[in-house]
């Protein structure tokens, strides 16, 4: 069962009010993991051949995993976080936070406007918001 229709993926009907409605996390659930990955900002969390050996690397679910899941080969037991060669990997903001940083960002709300909302310090976002913008650049 999907906890989010499809027309919650149209980046259009999100606005502040709405935001956290559609990017919530549920339970142990986190619907911006599966937002993220419709929008391909995460892999698919499906198997996979592994890339050390020819294995199958498959996800595995826990809340102490970043996002809750990463995958792991059956044969050669490496392990591979979901985030690897992402936008998310070295954040160490959880997806609702980075998302809504994002949001923010391209809404072109100052810094010293965003603290409340996210609970981080202005310079903390406004480090986010120079990375956003250096990203940005390359895209
Ligand atoms: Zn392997």
């Amino acid at each position: 069962m999907t906890l989010v229709s499809r027309n919650d993926y149209d980046l259009s009907n999100i606005n502040l009010i709405n935001f956290h409605s559609i990017i919530r996390t549920e339970g142990e659930k986190i619907v911006g993991l599966e937002f993220c990955v419709n929008h391909r900002l995460l892999p698919p969390i499906i198997s996979h051949d592994c890339l050390y050996c020819d294995g199958l690397m498959k996800p595995r679910f826990q809340a102490r995993y970043k996002f809750g899941v990463r995958f792991g080969c059956n044969k050669c037991e490496k392990v591979i976080n979901i985030s690897q060669d992402t936008w998310f990997f070295n954040s160490k903001l959880d997806i609702e936070k980075n998302l809504l940083l994002i949001y923010l960002w391209t809404m072109k709300i100052p810094a010293n406007k965003v603290g409340p909302a996210v609970g981080l310090n202005k310079n903390t976002i406004t480090d986010w918001f120079n990375f956003i913008r250096d990203v940005r650049r390359f895209i």
